[in-house]
């Protein structure tokens, strides 16, 4: 039986499937390389390039496979890209959940593990964000993650499909060995930014507003490394295959780093300088983001390995320096 790894050519799936597969799992990846790498894809993996929302496509690779279970990873994940494009975010994001949960139905497949996001809570009422409070996005890709969210709980009901969603905060670092890493283009996220900074490789970071109600003006988010959430997609499917009920779990390691802080853990690990300008506030960034994790931990006995800022970047930094323009390097 495989693991169906929908979006397993992208920065957390790559990483993903890697784990699994040194965990002994077979697994069989699907992704249209719109923003992956195939060569981040382990070669142990059997690849399938095409799009999930090309249902003949899909089917096939369902009636081919002997697949027990899916891990969706296949969508947009831009914040700002989605305040400008939101039907693009709606239609990958959305229609491919819809193409996938209909095939999944009609070849019996009953487990997903869907990567989540902060993002569906919007500006947050209270801090850490538990899984019980309120949804409310601030930008189309929350939003449209949340609707992916309400139709497998819908599709749960009527069908049986049984899932987790995995709302994750903010993510960083690349595997520590250093085979495979992020690499986006262009590059949005602000830990390879600052790094790319260091390297001398852009002139500056602009931080995108130090007017926001926190410790220094910028905004407040809560990383983990990208490691430690393989481990808890594999622990979420786990948690499936024992025939457990849907569920939903933040992951963060429940500390806040600011903008600046990140900056300045930086400058430590790289020992490099980092020149700055603040800009605008970026539009559809809530404030603050930091995750209460706890029932992660007690539920799916998720214990993050690398829980420190400082290995997050450091493993990144080995990335970076390793791989300068990505993939391409190979
Ligand atoms: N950010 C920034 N400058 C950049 C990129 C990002 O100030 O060049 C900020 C962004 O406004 C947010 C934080 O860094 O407050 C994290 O943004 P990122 O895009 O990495 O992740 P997101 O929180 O959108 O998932």
């Amino acid at each position: 039986m495989s693991i169906l790894v929908v979006g397993g050519a992208g920065y957390i799936g790559s990483h993903t499937v890697d784990w699994l597969i040194d965990n002994n799992y077979e697994v069989v990846v699907v992704d249209n390389l719109s923003t992956g790498h195939q060569k981040a894809i382990n070669q142990k993996a059997k690849f399938y390039e095409g799009d999930l929302r090309d249902r003949e496509f899909l089917n096939n690779v369902f009636q081919s496979e002997n697949i027990d279970g899916v891990i969706h990873f296949a969508a947009f994940s831009i914040v700002p890209e989605s305040m400008k494009s939101p039907l693009k975010y709606y239609d990958n994001n959305v229609y491919g959940m819809n193409v996938l949960l209909e095939v999944m139905h009609e070849n019996n497949v009953d487990k997903i593990v869907f990567s989540s996001t902060a993002a569906t809570f919007g500006e947050a009422k209270h801090i850490p964000i538990t899984e019980t409070d309120e949804q409310i996005p601030t930008n189309p890709y929350g939003e449209t993650k949340l609707a992916m969210e309400k139709m497998m709980h819908w599709a749960d009901l009527a069908y049986g499909i049984k899932f987790v969603a995995l709302r994750y905060f903010n993510v960083g670092g690349a595997k520590p060995t250093g085979e495979i890493g992020e690499d986006h283009h262009p590059e949005t996220h602000l830990i390879p930014i600052v790094l790319e900074v260091a390297r001398g490789q852009r002139d500056k970071l602009t931080i995108f507003g130090d007017d926001y109600d926190t410790k220094d003006g910028t905004n407040v988010r809560d990383y983990v490394h990208v490691m430690d959430l393989a481990e808890a997609h594999r622990l979420a499917f786990e948690y499936l295959q024992s025939g457990n009920e849907s569920n939903n779990f933040n992951l963060g390691s429940s500390t806040g780093f600011s903008n600046l802080e990140i900056v300045e853990a930086v400058k430590e690990v790289t020992g490099k300088d980092v020149p700055l300008e603040i800009g605008d506030r970026r539009p559809g960034d809530p404030s603050t983001l930091i995750a209460d994790s706890t029932k992660a931990k007690t539920v799916l006995n998720w214990q993050p390995q690398y829980d420190s800022i400082s290995k997050i970047i450091e493993d990144a930094w080995n990335w970076e320096t390793t791989h300068p323009n990505g993939y391409e390097d190979k």
